[in-house]
């Protein structure tokens, strides 16, 4: 979300005569935008920011934009006192404003963290001078939920929708653009439009976006993030029979595999309820991949709620995980709890659960090698030497040589090996509808 805010921001920028450079040492504005989900984020912004401040030969601009920005407000001039610009997530439009004034007046500092309401302008500005062969959209900000570890709703505000007609305009501009594949955002992205928009022949505002999506020409792949796992209905689950684009790839946060916990943490689904959707996905695309939230360490976590979410995994086979060791976050529900597992068994619980996402992802992979999968070339591999990465429907990373006018195609590649997080392949077609 954040990467698609700043996106948004750089292009507002340019619009008003501002330059992005390469390098921060050669910036006259360094602009932070952070994110307080966890302890660590905040701390690394926070040591960014004075990092930059004490090397600067120069007086640099300092600004500290999002979440942390929103959480900390005027508590950053203290810990960050170069700071002048503090702008929440919800008023990020006004940055190219602000700086102007900044610069004007540099004895000037400004802070803003009103809650406003989304700006449609940031929403859909995407970099023009960018060529993105995958793109993402945010559709909505804000989250309704209660989860009691987040501090989500508190800094973001509640969820507000985009016009579905903004979303499919901007998506039409991407696809003009050369885009094939995007990535619809929101916190809870399958809650789209709940409460204000109707639900059609049991379709939900969610599902009716993807259809329209479907239908649009140049776009072949689309991808959503995160969907919740309380409202991923039967429409949705179905929608991966009837919409071709839909990739088989689905990010379901699941929290925690003991239903006490997922209780405690407001999570309003049981591990029963979970298993029934990936259930039901794996019956209508058997090959889909499927990841997941896992946060270890939840105050109360027994052995034994720890074992549930161990058997969740084994059971599930999610072929990547994102395991976060939990951090407790200022003005939650669960602050009140304290933080009652040690570092020690949140350490020991996140390797458990890194070296089954390793064996699960490397079988996953492993049934990939020898076929030929659809490859979307994104931009040269870090290795550089002829080689470019793209992704599989899946969302599976792949390296294959290639040469720079293959990037935003789409090509078939023969995969050949794999690693946990990799597939290597080679190139057997250059995919005949890349100009559809
Ligand atoms: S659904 Fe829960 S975890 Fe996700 S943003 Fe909302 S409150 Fe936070």
């Amino acid at each position: 979300m954040n990467e698609r805010t700043s996106e948004g921001l750089v292009a507002l920028l340019q619009d008003r005569g501002y330059v992005v450079v390469d390098d921060e040492h050669c910036a006259e504005v360094i602009l932070l935008n952070t994110c307080s989900v966890r302890a660590q984020a905040e701390a690394k912004a926070i040591g960014k920011a004075n990092l930059v401040c004490q090397r600067q030969s120069q007086r640099k601009l300092i600004g500290v934009l999002g979440c942390m920005a929103q959480r900390l407000g005027k508590a950053l001039y203290q810990k960050s006192p170069s700071t002048r610009l503090i702008v929440g997530p919800n008023c990020i439009e006004k940055v190219p404003a602000y700086l102007d004034q900044l610069i004007a007046h540099p004895r000037e500092r400004i802070l803003d963290i009103q809650m406003r309401p989304m700006d449609r302008k940031l929403a859909a500005a995407h970099d023009e001078n960018k060529f993105q062969p995958s793109a993402f959209v945010s559709i909505m900000q804000g989250c309704n939920m209660r989860c009691t570890y987040c501090v989500v709703p508190e800094t973001r505000g509640p969820e507000q929708y985009r016009p579905i007609k903004d979303i499919l305009q901007e998506i039409q501009r991407l696809s003009a653009h050369g885009t094939k594949e995007v990535t619809l955002l929101g916190q809870i992205v399958n809650h789209y439009g709940i409460g204000q928009m109707p639900f059609r022949d049991e379709k939900s505002p969610f599902v009716q976006l993807l259809e329209e999506i479907q239908g649009i020409a140049g776009i072949h792949r689309i991808h959503f993030m995160s969907p919740h796992p309380a409202e991923f209905r039967k429409d949705l689950i179905d929608a991966y029979s009837r919409l071709s684009k839909l990739c088989p790839h689905v990010h379901l946060p699941l929290q925690s595999g003991s239903d006490s916990i997922l209780k405690a943490m407001k999570r309003s689904y049981n591990s029963a309820q979970f298993l029934s959707i990936v259930q039901a996905l794996r019956q209508r695309v058997p090959t889909i991949s499927i990841s997941t939230d896992i946060i270890v360490g939840f105050p109360g976590e027994t052995e034994e709620d720890f074992q549930m979410t161990c058997a969740m995994f084994d059971d599930i086979k999610f072929d990547m995980a994102f395991v976060f060791k939990y951090s407790m976050r200022p003005g939650t529900v669960a602050e009140q709890l304290g933080d009652q597992i040690s570092q020690e068994i949140k350490d020991e619980r996140n390797q458990i659960l890194l070296e089954k996402v390793k064996q699960y992802s490397q079988a996953y992979n492993e049934t990939m090698v020898g076929q030929v999968k659809e490859i979307l070339v994104e931009h040269c591999a870090k290795r550089g030497q002829g080689q470019f990465e793209g992704r599989t429907p899946e969302h599976k990373k792949v390296i294959f040589a290639a040469e720079e006018a293959l990037i935003g195609q789409l090509v078939q590649v023969k995969i050949e090996r794999c690693a946990t997080s990799t597939l290597f392949g080679k190139i057997v077609e250059i995919s005949s509808h890349r100009q559809a």
